[in-house]
């Protein structure tokens, strides 16, 4: 059997064993401490908002913003349709209920159109949305300049969801940075990992300071364990961050990587019939985190799904883009504004081994592979 090409492998870049050792040496095992603060300053300053809570997860992260931006049982949350199921999962244990808006064809993302006829409907109907969950798919950005100005307008805070996106930049200014909270993820096959983590970050004490309230299982001010509400255990293991602290070091040399990878599968295979890149929109740079691509089956002459059997074949792992949300059983029933563009990104969406650590004599057996079912 040929070597296993994954999908999007943890990049190790050696400096993580020192930083590791160091957390050892020093005793700092627990989940506070220097190293969760040395990362968390590194984020800081990579995303441009003032404070950040390293955190167990993105999915973590994402409950916390529903929460300290005040969501409740019954409240209306606007989200993108397109996405990971972390970005939304928490509504339904809050009893809070999502409102998907769908993507263009031109980012992928959240279409700024859908979202204002979303936003005038709920308003329509008596029911002010408490926030929108807005996610930067795929490492590009949303196209906040008009996202934000509906928002603002109705007075909905946003929750900018770049769990996919550390490192892209939308007019100059980083993913993470547009959200009156910001989330990342730190999972395995994200574009850098602390095994499993996450980050909430925001420009906003009060909620900073809940949110690292509410991550640390609710605890008042008191010598002993009082408690006026309830939290959770949600902070991040300083030998995690430790390890992180290496990670965030070799952001950039990440990006460039990944843009690369998805430069030298286009160049391969940007020309096929009925194959098309995702689009890079004018407005930013992508961290290209997976290489996506659309497949029309009428073209191609073979569906996205074929293409993906053929490489399991090989021992290579690819897979569908996401699924929408509101095509998923537990969201049946949900509102939702459009859907025909993320349900046709799913039919025909294919992603394609695009890890930092991916080889170049490994990408070829994957273009290779594709190429020859063009000419099948
Ligand atoms: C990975 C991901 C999350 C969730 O992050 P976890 O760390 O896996 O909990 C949320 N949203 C998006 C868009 C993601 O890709």
């Amino acid at each position: 059997m040929a070597e296993r090409i994954f999908l999007s492998a943890p990049h190790l870049t050696g400096g993580e064993m020192g930083y590791i050792q160091q957390a050892f040496d020093d005793n700092w095992i627990g989940p506070l401490g220097p190293h969760v603060e040395a990362f968390e300053a590194q984020l800081v300053d990579i995303v441009g908002k003032k404070r950040a809570v390293a955190l167990s997860s993105g999915t973590s992260a994402i409950h916390l913003a529903l929460r300290t931006l005040g969501v409740e049982r019954g409240d209306l949350v606007l989200a993108s349709s397109f996405t990971f199921v972390g970005s939304v999962a928490p509504l339904r244990d809050m009893g809070a209920e999502p409102w998907f808006v769908d993507s263009n064809e031109e980012t992928w993302n959240m279409d700024p159109e859908l979202l204002a006829d979303a936003v005038d409907q709920a308003v329509a109907q008596g029911r002010k949305p408490k926030a929108a969950i807005v996610v930067d798919i795929v490492g590009q950005c949303a196209d906040y300049d008009p996202i934000l100005e509906i928002c603002n307008a109705a007075g909905i805070p946003i929750i900018e969801d770049a769990a996919e996106a550390l490192g892209a930049t939308y007019k100059g200014h980083p993913a993470g940075s547009f959200g009156k909270v910001s989330i990342l993820s730190f999972n395995g096959n994200k574009i850098l990992t602390t095994s499993t983590g996450g980050a909430f970050l925001s420009d906003e004490d009060d909620l900073v300071d809940e949110a690292f309230f509410l991550a640390t299982q609710a605890r008042d001010p008191a010598p002993h364990y009082e408690h006026s509400t309830t939290g959770y255990n949600y902070r991040m293991s300083s030998l995690l961050a430790a390890f992180g602290r290496a990670q965030l070091e070799s952001l950039e040399e990440r990006v460039e990587i990944r843009r690369a990878i998805f430069e030298r599968y286009e160049a391969a295979l940007g020309g096929l019939a009925g194959i098309s890149f995702m689009p890079e929109a004018g407005f930013g740079r992508s961290n290209r985190w997976l290489t996506a691509l659309t497949i029309d089956p009428a073209e191609f002459g073979r569906s996205a799904s074929d293409v993906m059997g053929v490489l399991a074949e090989h021992n290579i792992e690819s897979r569908p883009v996401w699924k929408p949300m509101h095509m998923q059983p537990v969201f049946a029933g949900a509102p939702r504004t459009g859907g025909a563009v993320s349900e046709r990104l799913f039919a025909q969406g294919l992603c394609l081994p695009s890890g930092s650590a991916l080889r170049p004599d490994q990408q070829d057996r994957v273009i290779e592979l594709v190429a020859e079912l063009a000419l099948a």
